[in-house]
């Protein structure tokens, strides 16, 4: 259950990755486009970079937490050892914290 979960959620961000990766094409600052779109192009290329981010920590918590899933740790806070919620791994199956040790 946990792990189809996981997968699931993985195959979404790769999926959100490849389509950044479309969409985030270097801006040409030479190419002779309206200062106004200008600057729209490179904030967008900003989000997409700070979406990216995101999307890459969590494929890596996806994979942290695929190995706590062959280890048997799964489900554990990796800071104080707690039984993380059902309610809470249903929501953020990747999460490696209790909602205690996630809201420090
Ligand atoms: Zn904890």
């Amino acid at each position: 259950m946990s792990r189809e979960k996981l997968e699931e959620r993985e195959q979404e961000i790769l999926l959100a990755l490849k389509s950044i990766k479309d969409a985030s094409v270097p801006v040409d600052l030479k190419q002779p486009v309206g200062r106004l779109s200008r600057m729209d192009l490179i904030q967008q290329q900003q989000m997409a970079l700070a979406n990216k981010k995101q999307l890459e920590i969590g494929l890596a918590l996806i994979k942290a937490a695929k190995t706590r899933l062959d280890s048997g740790d799964y489900g554990v806070c990796q800071s104080c050892e707690d039984e993380i919620s059902d309610g809470r791994l249903n929501a953020f199956p990747e999460t490696p914290f209790c909602i205690n040790c996630a809201s420090k």
